[in-house]
Protein backbone atom coordinates (compact mmCIF):
# COMPACT_ATOMS: atom_id res chain seq x y z
CA UNK A 1 0.00 0.00 0.00
CA UNK A 2 1.29 3.32 -0.91
CA UNK A 3 2.06 5.43 1.64
CA UNK A 4 1.58 9.40 2.98
CA UNK A 5 5.39 10.05 1.02
CA UNK A 6 3.72 8.18 -1.83
CA UNK A 7 0.76 10.19 -2.61
CA UNK A 8 3.09 13.35 -1.36
CA UNK A 9 5.70 12.40 -4.37
CA UNK A 10 2.41 12.17 -6.11
CA UNK A 11 0.90 15.11 -5.63
CA UNK A 12 4.13 17.16 -6.31
CA UNK A 13 4.92 15.61 -9.84
CA UNK A 14 0.89 15.61 -10.89
CA UNK A 15 -0.20 18.68 -9.25
CA UNK A 16 0.26 22.05 -10.22
CA UNK A 17 1.99 23.90 -6.95
CA UNK A 18 -1.05 25.90 -6.59
CA UNK A 19 -0.77 25.30 -2.90
CA UNK A 20 2.15 24.53 -0.16
CA UNK A 21 0.01 22.07 2.02
CA UNK A 22 1.26 20.69 5.70
CA UNK A 23 2.79 18.02 5.26
CA UNK A 24 -0.31 15.08 6.01
CA UNK A 25 -2.19 12.74 3.74
CA UNK A 26 -5.61 12.45 5.05
CA UNK A 27 -7.07 9.65 3.76
CA UNK A 28 -10.54 8.46 6.46
CA UNK A 29 -12.11 11.15 8.45
CA UNK A 30 -15.07 11.13 10.83
CA UNK A 31 -16.36 14.49 13.06
CA UNK A 32 -13.44 16.28 14.08
CA UNK A 33 -10.82 13.76 13.32
CA UNK A 34 -9.21 13.09 9.98
CA UNK A 35 -6.66 9.80 9.76
CA UNK A 36 -3.92 9.05 7.85
CA UNK A 37 -2.98 6.04 5.60
CA UNK A 38 -0.71 4.77 8.55
CA UNK A 39 -3.40 5.08 10.89
CA UNK A 40 -2.27 8.14 12.59
CA UNK A 41 -5.13 10.39 14.04
CA UNK A 42 -5.52 14.15 14.09
CA UNK A 43 -7.88 16.97 15.21
CA UNK A 44 -9.21 18.99 12.18
CA UNK A 45 -8.79 22.48 13.30
CA UNK A 46 -9.26 23.70 9.66
CA UNK A 47 -12.85 22.10 8.89
CA UNK A 48 -11.38 22.80 5.28
CA UNK A 49 -11.49 26.52 5.88
CA UNK A 50 -14.44 26.42 7.64
CA UNK A 51 -16.89 24.05 5.04
CA UNK A 52 -17.24 21.08 7.57
CA UNK A 53 -19.20 22.87 10.18
CA UNK A 54 -20.93 20.11 10.58
CA UNK A 55 -17.68 17.65 10.77
CA UNK A 56 -16.37 15.15 8.25
CA UNK A 57 -18.89 12.96 7.07
CA UNK A 58 -22.14 13.29 8.93
CA UNK A 59 -24.10 10.29 8.85
CA UNK A 60 -27.40 12.07 7.90
CA UNK A 61 -25.74 13.92 4.88
CA UNK A 62 -23.91 10.48 3.58
CA UNK A 63 -26.76 9.33 3.68
CA UNK A 64 -28.81 12.33 1.68
CA UNK A 65 -25.81 11.84 -0.67
CA UNK A 66 -26.20 8.29 -1.21
CA UNK A 67 -29.98 8.01 -1.11
CA UNK A 68 -30.09 10.89 -4.21
CA UNK A 69 -27.20 9.31 -6.06
CA UNK A 70 -29.41 6.64 -6.50
CA UNK A 71 -32.06 8.91 -8.19
CA UNK A 72 -30.36 11.63 -10.35
CA UNK A 73 -27.36 13.66 -9.92
CA UNK A 74 -27.09 15.85 -12.97
CA UNK A 75 -29.92 17.13 -14.68
CA UNK A 76 -28.53 20.47 -16.05
CA UNK A 77 -30.64 23.42 -16.02
CA UNK A 78 -31.79 23.05 -19.32
CA UNK A 79 -34.68 20.80 -17.70
CA UNK A 80 -36.29 20.94 -14.33
CA UNK A 81 -35.77 18.69 -11.68
CA UNK A 82 -37.42 17.66 -8.59
CA UNK A 83 -34.40 18.98 -6.12
CA UNK A 84 -33.36 22.53 -6.63
CA UNK A 85 -37.00 23.97 -6.11
CA UNK A 86 -37.44 22.76 -2.87
CA UNK A 87 -33.89 23.67 -1.58
CA UNK A 88 -34.27 26.71 -3.11
CA UNK A 89 -37.36 27.39 -1.47
CA UNK A 90 -35.44 26.81 1.87
CA UNK A 91 -32.65 28.60 1.45
CA UNK A 92 -34.94 31.31 0.62
CA UNK A 93 -36.70 30.88 3.67
CA UNK A 94 -34.08 30.39 6.11
CA UNK A 95 -31.50 33.28 4.67
CA UNK A 96 -34.45 35.31 3.77
CA UNK A 97 -34.88 36.55 7.39
CA UNK A 98 -31.47 38.03 7.14
CA UNK A 99 -31.40 39.88 3.92
CA UNK A 100 -32.68 43.39 3.23
CA UNK A 101 -35.99 43.23 1.40
CA UNK A 102 -37.48 46.72 1.90
CA UNK A 103 -39.99 46.64 -0.74
CA UNK A 104 -41.41 43.01 0.33
CA UNK A 105 -40.74 41.65 -2.95
CA UNK A 106 -39.27 37.98 -2.18
CA UNK A 107 -36.29 36.48 -2.04
CA UNK A 108 -34.97 34.40 -4.82
CA UNK A 109 -31.66 32.62 -5.56
CA UNK A 110 -28.92 31.96 -8.05
CA UNK A 111 -27.60 28.37 -7.01
CA UNK A 112 -23.52 27.79 -8.60
CA UNK A 113 -20.87 25.69 -7.03
CA UNK A 114 -18.29 27.35 -5.42
CA UNK A 115 -17.60 30.31 -3.44
CA UNK A 116 -15.48 32.64 -6.30
CA UNK A 117 -18.61 31.64 -8.55
CA UNK A 118 -20.82 33.02 -5.97
CA UNK A 119 -18.89 36.09 -5.81
CA UNK A 120 -18.69 36.67 -9.63
CA UNK A 121 -22.49 35.75 -9.78
CA UNK A 122 -22.79 38.70 -7.27
CA UNK A 123 -20.88 41.13 -8.95
CA UNK A 124 -22.52 40.58 -12.10
CA UNK A 125 -26.01 40.85 -10.31
CA UNK A 126 -24.41 44.42 -8.89
CA UNK A 127 -23.73 45.79 -12.20
CA UNK A 128 -26.98 44.23 -13.79
CA UNK A 129 -29.20 45.89 -11.03
CA UNK A 130 -26.92 49.25 -11.32
CA UNK A 131 -27.67 49.93 -14.84
CA UNK A 132 -31.76 48.15 -15.14
CA UNK A 133 -32.61 49.62 -11.80
CA UNK A 134 -30.71 52.61 -10.63
CA UNK A 135 -29.84 53.89 -14.29
CA UNK A 136 -26.14 54.09 -14.56
CA UNK A 137 -24.17 55.15 -17.21
CA UNK A 138 -23.57 52.37 -19.78
CA UNK A 139 -19.92 51.16 -18.57
CA UNK A 140 -19.88 53.28 -15.42
CA UNK A 141 -20.65 51.03 -12.80
CA UNK A 142 -18.06 51.12 -9.83
CA UNK A 143 -18.05 48.29 -7.02
CA UNK A 144 -16.13 49.60 -3.73
CA UNK A 145 -14.25 46.66 -2.18
CA UNK A 146 -11.67 46.37 0.97
CA UNK A 147 -8.50 46.46 1.00
CA UNK A 148 -6.93 42.39 2.58
CA UNK A 149 -10.34 41.17 1.25
CA UNK A 150 -10.85 37.15 0.39
CA UNK A 151 -13.27 36.71 -2.31
CA UNK A 152 -11.72 33.94 -4.46
CA UNK A 153 -9.04 33.89 -7.64
CA UNK A 154 -11.05 34.26 -10.58
CA UNK A 155 -9.54 36.53 -13.25
CA UNK A 156 -12.22 39.56 -12.24
CA UNK A 157 -11.82 38.70 -8.74
CA UNK A 158 -7.84 38.72 -8.10
CA UNK A 159 -7.93 41.92 -10.43
CA UNK A 160 -9.12 43.46 -7.07
CA UNK A 161 -7.39 41.49 -4.36
CA UNK A 162 -4.15 43.22 -2.19
CA UNK A 163 -3.64 39.84 -0.90
CA UNK A 164 0.14 39.04 -0.87
CA UNK A 165 0.42 35.84 -3.43
CA UNK A 166 -2.24 37.80 -5.97
CA UNK A 167 -0.12 40.86 -5.77
CA UNK A 168 3.33 39.08 -6.03
CA UNK A 169 1.57 37.22 -9.27
CA UNK A 170 -0.05 40.82 -10.41
CA UNK A 171 2.70 41.26 -13.34
CA UNK A 172 1.25 37.42 -14.45
CA UNK A 173 -2.69 37.83 -14.42
CA UNK A 174 -3.23 41.14 -16.00
CA UNK A 175 -4.81 43.07 -17.38
CA UNK A 176 -7.38 43.01 -14.23
CA UNK A 177 -11.23 43.80 -14.84
CA UNK A 178 -12.29 48.01 -14.72
CA UNK A 179 -14.65 48.95 -12.02
CA UNK A 180 -13.38 48.07 -8.45
CA UNK A 181 -12.37 50.30 -6.35
CA UNK A 182 -10.24 49.84 -3.03
CA UNK A 183 -10.79 50.95 0.52
CA UNK A 184 -9.34 50.14 4.18
CA UNK A 185 -11.42 47.41 5.68
CA UNK A 186 -13.38 48.51 8.49
CA UNK A 187 -13.31 52.11 7.81
CA UNK A 188 -17.12 53.38 7.49
CA UNK A 189 -16.42 56.85 6.76
CA UNK A 190 -13.85 55.90 4.50
CA UNK A 191 -16.69 54.07 2.39
CA UNK A 192 -19.28 57.28 2.28
CA UNK A 193 -16.83 59.70 1.39
CA UNK A 194 -15.49 57.15 -1.33
CA UNK A 195 -18.93 56.67 -2.64
CA UNK A 196 -18.98 60.67 -2.82
CA UNK A 197 -15.78 60.83 -4.72
CA UNK A 198 -16.63 58.47 -7.58
CA UNK A 199 -20.55 60.20 -7.66
CA UNK A 200 -23.06 57.70 -5.58
CA UNK A 201 -25.14 57.72 -9.10
CA UNK A 202 -22.33 55.42 -10.42
CA UNK A 203 -21.57 53.11 -7.60
CA UNK A 204 -23.65 50.29 -8.06
CA UNK A 205 -22.57 48.03 -4.50
CA UNK A 206 -20.36 47.58 -1.66
CA UNK A 207 -18.87 44.17 -1.50
CA UNK A 208 -17.49 43.38 2.06
CA UNK A 209 -16.22 40.39 4.48
CA UNK A 210 -18.33 40.52 7.86
CA UNK A 211 -14.64 39.34 9.22
CA UNK A 212 -12.08 39.16 7.16
CA UNK A 213 -11.37 35.30 6.66
CA UNK A 214 -8.05 34.88 4.87
CA UNK A 215 -6.58 38.53 5.71
CA UNK A 216 -6.58 36.56 9.23
CA UNK A 217 -9.73 36.59 11.35
CA UNK A 218 -9.75 40.50 10.91
CA UNK A 219 -13.14 41.58 13.27
CA UNK A 220 -13.97 45.26 12.33
CA UNK A 221 -14.56 48.02 14.70
CA UNK A 222 -18.03 47.81 16.67
CA UNK A 223 -20.76 49.28 14.85
CA UNK A 224 -18.91 49.34 11.29
CA UNK A 225 -21.65 46.67 9.88
CA UNK A 226 -24.40 49.46 11.32
CA UNK A 227 -22.52 52.14 9.67
CA UNK A 228 -22.20 50.45 6.22
CA UNK A 229 -25.86 49.57 5.96
CA UNK A 230 -26.94 52.97 6.90
CA UNK A 231 -24.36 54.57 4.09
CA UNK A 232 -25.45 52.10 1.50
CA UNK A 233 -29.12 52.93 2.04
CA UNK A 234 -28.65 56.48 1.96
CA UNK A 235 -27.13 56.31 -1.36
CA UNK A 236 -29.01 53.58 -2.80
CA UNK A 237 -25.92 51.63 -3.24
CA UNK A 238 -25.87 47.53 -2.83
CA UNK A 239 -24.39 46.06 0.52
CA UNK A 240 -23.10 42.43 -0.85
CA UNK A 241 -21.89 40.46 2.57
CA UNK A 242 -19.70 37.91 1.37
CA UNK A 243 -20.78 35.10 4.33
CA UNK A 244 -19.10 32.34 2.47
CA UNK A 245 -16.36 31.94 5.33
CA UNK A 246 -18.34 33.67 7.90
CA UNK A 247 -21.96 31.93 6.97
CA UNK A 248 -23.85 29.03 8.82
CA UNK A 249 -22.93 29.75 12.59
CA UNK A 250 -19.28 29.85 12.22
CA UNK A 251 -18.81 33.08 14.12
CA UNK A 252 -21.63 32.27 16.62
CA UNK A 253 -24.22 33.42 15.31
CA UNK A 254 -25.93 32.46 12.03
CA UNK A 255 -24.46 34.51 9.67
CA UNK A 256 -21.82 37.35 10.32
CA UNK A 257 -24.04 40.21 10.04
CA UNK A 258 -26.03 39.28 12.56
CA UNK A 259 -23.36 40.42 15.26
CA UNK A 260 -24.50 43.68 14.34
CA UNK A 261 -28.48 43.10 13.86
CA UNK A 262 -27.86 44.03 10.12
CA UNK A 263 -29.25 42.65 6.85
CA UNK A 264 -27.08 42.98 3.69
CA UNK A 265 -29.05 43.31 0.24
CA UNK A 266 -27.42 40.27 -0.99
CA UNK A 267 -25.61 37.57 0.63
CA UNK A 268 -22.54 35.51 -0.97
CA UNK A 269 -23.10 31.82 0.40
CA UNK A 270 -20.82 28.98 0.15
CA UNK A 271 -19.05 26.44 1.64
CA UNK A 272 -20.77 24.74 4.87
CA UNK A 273 -23.99 25.09 2.51
CA UNK A 274 -22.74 21.89 0.79
CA UNK A 275 -22.39 19.81 3.92
CA UNK A 276 -18.31 18.80 3.82
CA UNK A 277 -18.79 16.81 0.89
CA UNK A 278 -19.56 18.78 -2.34
CA UNK A 279 -19.56 22.17 -3.52
CA UNK A 280 -23.03 24.37 -3.87
CA UNK A 281 -23.05 27.78 -3.28
CA UNK A 282 -25.74 30.69 -3.86
CA UNK A 283 -26.43 34.36 -4.26
CA UNK A 284 -29.60 34.65 -2.54
CA UNK A 285 -30.97 38.65 -2.72
CA UNK A 286 -34.53 39.95 -3.13
CA UNK A 287 -36.78 39.65 -6.61
CA UNK A 288 -36.40 43.41 -6.91
CA UNK A 289 -32.34 42.97 -7.13
CA UNK A 290 -32.31 39.49 -8.93
CA UNK A 291 -35.73 39.43 -10.37
CA UNK A 292 -36.82 38.17 -13.97
CA UNK A 293 -36.17 41.86 -15.39
CA UNK A 294 -32.58 41.66 -14.23
CA UNK A 295 -31.24 37.84 -15.02
CA UNK A 296 -32.75 36.65 -17.91
CA UNK A 297 -32.21 33.39 -19.33
CA UNK A 298 -28.26 33.17 -20.87
CA UNK A 299 -27.26 36.16 -18.92
CA UNK A 300 -25.82 33.99 -16.22
CA UNK A 301 -25.41 29.71 -15.49
CA UNK A 302 -23.30 26.84 -14.34
CA UNK A 303 -23.88 23.07 -15.77
CA UNK A 304 -23.84 21.55 -12.69
CA UNK A 305 -25.15 24.91 -10.33
CA UNK A 306 -28.73 23.64 -8.68
CA UNK A 307 -28.14 19.91 -9.92
CA UNK A 308 -30.19 17.37 -7.64
CA UNK A 309 -27.19 15.81 -5.75
CA UNK A 310 -26.13 18.86 -4.61
CA UNK A 311 -29.36 20.21 -3.33
CA UNK A 312 -30.14 17.42 -1.60
CA UNK A 313 -26.89 17.64 0.29
CA UNK A 314 -27.75 21.54 0.81
CA UNK A 315 -30.92 21.01 1.82
CA UNK A 316 -29.82 18.45 4.21
CA UNK A 317 -26.54 20.59 5.71
CA UNK A 318 -29.46 23.48 6.17
CA UNK A 319 -31.57 21.48 8.39
CA UNK A 320 -28.88 19.82 10.75
CA UNK A 321 -27.13 23.47 10.85
CA UNK A 322 -30.68 24.68 12.15
CA UNK A 323 -31.70 21.41 14.45
CA UNK A 324 -28.61 21.06 15.79
CA UNK A 325 -28.10 25.21 16.99
CA UNK A 326 -24.54 25.15 15.55
CA UNK A 327 -23.93 28.48 15.93
CA UNK A 328 -25.14 28.57 19.26
CA UNK A 329 -22.38 25.74 19.83
CA UNK A 330 -19.73 27.76 18.16
CA UNK A 331 -20.27 30.80 20.47
CA UNK A 332 -20.35 28.69 23.67
CA UNK A 333 -17.16 26.46 22.23
CA UNK A 334 -15.60 29.31 20.71
CA UNK A 335 -15.82 31.15 24.14
CA UNK A 336 -14.44 28.84 25.68
CA UNK A 337 -11.71 27.90 23.32
CA UNK A 338 -10.78 31.30 22.93
CA UNK A 339 -10.07 31.54 26.50
CA UNK A 340 -7.96 28.83 26.64
CA UNK A 341 -5.90 30.24 23.75
CA UNK A 342 -5.39 33.77 25.55
CA UNK A 343 -4.34 31.70 28.72
CA UNK A 344 -1.62 29.76 26.49
CA UNK A 345 -1.03 33.49 24.83
CA UNK A 346 0.23 35.10 28.57
CA UNK A 347 2.69 32.73 29.29
CA UNK A 348 6.42 32.64 27.25
CA UNK A 349 6.10 31.26 23.98
CA UNK A 350 8.72 29.97 21.60
CA UNK A 351 7.78 32.99 19.01
CA UNK A 352 6.10 36.08 20.70
CA UNK A 353 2.46 36.38 19.92
CA UNK A 354 1.18 39.92 19.28
CA UNK A 355 -2.98 38.86 19.45
CA UNK A 356 -5.34 36.31 19.45
CA UNK A 357 -8.86 37.17 18.51
CA UNK A 358 -11.74 35.07 17.10
CA UNK A 359 -15.50 35.40 17.13
CA UNK A 360 -17.71 31.91 17.71
CA UNK A 361 -15.08 29.27 16.39
CA UNK A 362 -13.29 31.49 14.12
CA UNK A 363 -10.69 32.54 15.82
CA UNK A 364 -6.56 33.01 15.06
CA UNK A 365 -3.05 33.70 16.55
CA UNK A 366 -0.94 36.12 15.77
CA UNK A 367 2.72 35.68 15.80
CA UNK A 368 5.53 38.42 15.81
CA UNK A 369 7.32 36.63 12.88
CA UNK A 370 6.77 34.00 10.81
CA UNK A 371 4.19 30.66 12.03
CA UNK A 372 5.10 28.02 9.43
CA UNK A 373 6.99 25.37 11.37
CA UNK A 374 4.86 26.22 14.51
CA UNK A 375 2.27 24.77 12.28
CA UNK A 376 3.80 21.60 11.44
CA UNK A 377 4.91 21.19 14.88
CA UNK A 378 1.46 21.44 15.81
CA UNK A 379 0.36 18.49 12.79
CA UNK A 380 3.58 16.51 14.12
CA UNK A 381 1.62 16.46 17.54
CA UNK A 382 -1.92 15.76 16.22
CA UNK A 383 -3.68 18.85 15.37
CA UNK A 384 -4.02 20.17 11.77
CA UNK A 385 -4.30 23.81 11.35
CA UNK A 386 -3.11 26.31 8.91
CA UNK A 387 -0.97 30.46 9.09
CA UNK A 388 -2.56 32.21 7.18
CA UNK A 389 -0.32 34.56 5.58
CA UNK A 390 3.32 34.08 7.35
CA UNK A 391 2.69 35.17 10.61
CA UNK A 392 -0.88 34.05 11.91
CA UNK A 393 -2.45 30.69 12.69
CA UNK A 394 -6.25 30.27 12.23
CA UNK A 395 -7.98 27.74 14.00
CA UNK A 396 -11.53 26.83 12.97
CA UNK A 397 -12.38 23.01 14.31
CA UNK A 398 -16.20 21.55 12.90
CA UNK A 399 -18.96 23.52 15.15
CA UNK A 400 -19.98 19.97 16.57
CA UNK A 401 -16.68 19.77 18.51
CA UNK A 402 -16.86 19.33 22.22
CA UNK A 403 -15.49 20.44 25.76
CA UNK A 404 -13.23 17.47 25.97
CA UNK A 405 -11.89 17.96 22.44
CA UNK A 406 -11.17 21.53 22.95
CA UNK A 407 -9.22 20.85 26.25
CA UNK A 408 -7.25 18.04 24.07
CA UNK A 409 -6.34 20.54 21.27
CA UNK A 410 -5.47 23.20 24.00
CA UNK A 411 -3.31 20.83 25.77
CA UNK A 412 -1.54 20.14 22.59
CA UNK A 413 -1.43 23.85 21.47
CA UNK A 414 -0.23 24.74 25.01
CA UNK A 415 2.44 22.05 24.92
CA UNK A 416 3.73 23.26 21.42
CA UNK A 417 3.33 26.99 21.73
CA UNK A 418 4.96 27.39 25.49
CA UNK A 419 8.48 27.19 26.03
CA UNK A 420 8.98 24.24 28.44
N1 LIG B 1 -15.15 34.32 -0.18
C1 LIG B 1 -14.61 34.09 1.02
C2 LIG B 1 -14.91 35.03 2.15
C3 LIG B 1 -13.77 33.00 1.22
O1 LIG B 1 -13.22 32.79 2.42
C4 LIG B 1 -13.52 32.13 0.13
C5 LIG B 1 -12.62 30.98 0.30
O2 LIG B 1 -11.86 30.85 1.23
C6 LIG B 1 -14.11 32.40 -1.10
C7 LIG B 1 -14.93 33.51 -1.23
C8 LIG B 1 -13.88 31.51 -2.28
O3 LIG B 1 -14.54 30.29 -2.12
P1 LIG B 1 -14.12 29.00 -2.96
O4 LIG B 1 -12.74 28.63 -2.51
O5 LIG B 1 -15.16 27.97 -2.63
O6 LIG B 1 -14.16 29.38 -4.40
Amino acid sequence: MPSSKDYMEMDDKYCAHNYHPIPVVISKAEGVWVYDPEGKKYLDCLSAYSALNMGHCHPEIIKALKEQADKVTLTSRAFYNDMMGPFLKKLCEVVGQHINDPNKSGIMALPMNSGTEAVSTGLKVARAWGYIKKKISKNEAKIIVCRDNFHGRSIAIVGFSTDIAAVRYYGNFGPYTPGFVIIPYGDAEKLENTILEIGAENVAAFLFEPIQGEAGIKIPPEGYLKKIREICTKYNVLMIADEIQTGFGRTGEFFGCDHEDVKPDVMLLGKALGGGVYPVSAVVTTRDIIGPDIITPGTHGSTFGGNPLASAVAMKSLDIHIDDHLAQRAKESGAYFLEGLRNIAAKKTIVPIKEVRGKGLLMAVEFESDARHIVEILKDNGVLAKHTHSKTIRFAPPLIITKEEIDWALSIIEKVFVVS
